[in-house]
């Protein structure tokens, strides 16, 4: 159930203290996809998402996203997307930028890929700020596809991010697993 599958992904997610820089607690995947029983329980549980949100599209977001979105895509019978940071699409892109605490940031999506016939679900395997999956629902919107829903495996409450992404969702369901 629920509960089981949430334990089994939290005891394979492994707490980082002070990386990439000091205050962060970085949440490290690699323990989950070395785990073949965890990997697949979480694919299971992400094409269970896909199916309830009516997806037809599965878009990744770079890089750990790319991990965890294309099984999923793979298993649900979906086509797999994958939104880049900037510059490293060869086709013609959409782009979208948004704020870091310092800076900026700018990723992107072959316009080509996304069209008014796509219901997409965003898999990422962080939610922090929200800035991220903010910026890939805007992508999703202006490629004239509808947001069938993101789905991340953990979700860092404490930062906002949920409420942040309310607007962009519009209605669509934000799962953390
Ligand atoms: P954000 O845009 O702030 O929601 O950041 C989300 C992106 O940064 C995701 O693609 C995550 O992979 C990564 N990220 C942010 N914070 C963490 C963290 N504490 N541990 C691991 N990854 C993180």
């Amino acid at each position: 159930d629920h509960a089981d599958l949430s334990g089994l992904l939290l005891s394979r997610i492994r707490d980082v203290a002070d990386y990439p820089e000091p205050g962060v607690m970085f949440k490290d995947i690699t323990p989950l996809l070395a785990d073949p029983k965890a990997f697949d329980a979480l694919t299971g549980a992400l094409v269970d998402v896909a199916h309830r949100a009516s997806a037809t599209k599965v878009v990744g977001l770079e890089a750990r996203g790319f991990i965890l979105g294309a099984p999923v895509a793979v298993r649900a019978g979906l086509g797999f997307i994958p939104v880049r940071k900037a510059g490293k699409l060869p086709g013609a892109t959409l782009s979208q930028s948004y704020d870091l605490e310092y800076g900026s940031a700018e990723i992107e999506v072959h316009a080509e890929d996304l069209g008014a016939e796509d219901r997409v679900l965003v898999v990422d395997d962080v939610l922090a700020t929200g800035g991220t999956a903010e910026a890939s629902l805007q992508l999703i919107r202006r490629a004239g596809a509808e947001v069938a829903g993101l789905a991340v495996l953990m979700e860092l409450g404490f930062l906002g991010g949920r409420a942040r992404l309310e607007p962009a969702l519009a209605g669509a369901p934000l799962e953390a697993l």
